[in-house]
């Protein structure tokens, strides 16, 4: 028997609780390093018994666009959220899309909440989690959504739970820290033991990933927390995945400066009379860790004659690796052409793009530049902790494929 959810085939019955972690910019070399430290022994163990192999995200590979894949299985093409804003030119406004009326596809949490399912979400940040909560109830005891940043916020209505901050003996932690991350996975373990959900998603933040490099101290500190909890998790008969929403690559010049290709300059200068509308939708209220500065980004051209010229330009410019136009881009990358700009930009390994120099505050960046969003960040962990899912034979794997894989194994 199978449930079908955005025209993948789910089991509808499953034997042991599905838990699914987004473990929010950890490029495979953070696990790396700390597992050479012995910081990781749970996660050692996991890996060992079950699988580690590397996936795909959905490009772009930025946080939104990717935790609403995994949790509805497909790339934006078919949910719609493919940054954290999208452009439209007959109004010349920017939409924020962390509105679940810009979401064109159930989560596999609503589909199993409708067949009576117990699911619980908790995201590091509020910004994902009325999209991730979209379509369930929270009056009927079944379902929990809450975020760490807003933990003191949380109502029986709006969030399934209540007084979540005595309830795990945890104050709301500082949005910029390890602490926001490291409440979602403490939540998580209580909220398994005692609320036992069917389904669980855990999503954390990548704020210690943009600021330290694998291996790094802080970042090692990190994952050794991950791992007690990883540990408390797992002594529990669950059907775990591991992934992350991206990678995280280091986008700095030998001074340490950031590496950034500002294109509506760039653009400015080569077709003086034109206008140009550059998109970076990497873009949020958290902008203090990566100066809005990702690799990828979307160009509207105002006079549409223009496009082939502009695309035959930025090819000429080395540090930008992808350019295409629209139908191109949607087309290779899965995503929807209506929230899309006329061309589609990603950069090299160690740049980003900017929009103008002038509109980008780079001030308030402390540590040399770390981010994401093109392909080279495209590459994530994706852990189970089972060996039979014959996971290794069915080609390229995406991080979306983590509930799929999670429910199947739970369903042996
Ligand atoms: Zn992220
Ligand atoms: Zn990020």
């Amino acid at each position: 028997m199978y449930l079908e959810i955005n025209q993948r085939n789910y089991p509808s019955k499953i034997n042991k609780p599905v838990v699914v972690i987004c473990l929010d910019g950890s490029q495979k070399e953070y696990l790396d390093r700390a597992s050479q430290s012995k910081l990781t022994p749970n996660l050692d163990k996991i890996v060992k018994e079950g699988e580690f192999i590397l996936a795909h995200s959905a490009i772009p590979s930025f946080t939104n666009p990717n935790n609403i894949s995994i949790v509805t299985g497909q790339p934006s093409a078919v949910h719609g959220i493919c940054g954290n804003f999208f452009y439209t030119p007959s109004t010349n406004k920017e939409v924020m899309m962390n509105d679940p009326q810009y979401l064109r596809a159930p989560t596999i949490f609503q589909k199993f909440y409708e067949q009576g399912s117990k699911i619980a979400v908790i995201t590091a940040k509020d910004k994902l989690r009325s999209l991730l909560g979209n379509g369930l109830n929270f009056n009927e005891n079944r379902a929990i959504c809450f975020s760490s940043e807003k933990s003191d916020q949380t109502t029986i209505e709006q969030n399934g739970i209540e007084k979540v901050n005595e309830w795990l003996n945890m104050p709301v932690p500082e949005v910029y820290s390890q602490g926001l991350s490291e409440f979602v996975m403490k939540a998580g373990v209580k909220i398994l033991n005692e609320f036992k959900p069917d389904i669980m998603y855990l999503s954390t933040t990548d704020f210690i990933q943009h600021k330290y490099e694998p291996g790094h101290e802080i970042a090692n500190q990190f994952y050794q927390m991950f791992d007690d909890n990883i540990g408390l998790l797992n002594d529990n008969d669950i059907s775990l995945v591991i992934t992350a929403d991206h990678g995280m690559k280091a986008k700095t010049n030998i001074n340490g400066d950031p590496n950034a290709i500002f294109l509506e300059d760039l653009l400015k200068e080569k077709f003086p009379q034109e206008n140009f509308k550059v998109i970076l939708p990497i873009t949020d209220p958290y902008v203090v860790h990566h100066g809005s500065l990702g690799s990828f980004a979307m160009i509207y051209v105002e006079n549409q004659s223009l496009i082939s010229n502009v695309v035959a330009e930025i090819q000429k410019v080395p540090e930008i690796e992808e350019v295409m136009n629209k139908q191109e881009a949607c087309s290779a990358y899965h995503l929807p052409e209506d929230r899309s700009g006329d061309i589609i930009c990603m950069s090299s390994e160690s740049f980003t793009i900017g929009s103008s120099k002038s509109k980008h505050d780079l001030s308030s960046l402390k540590e040399p530049l770390r981010s994401h969003g093109g392909l080279h960040e495209r590459e994530v962990p994706f852990i189970l902790n089972s060996s039979k899912s014959d996971i290794t034979n069915q080609g390229q794997i995406y991080n979306y494929d983590a509930f799929y894989y999670a429910t199947h194994m739970a369903n042996k």
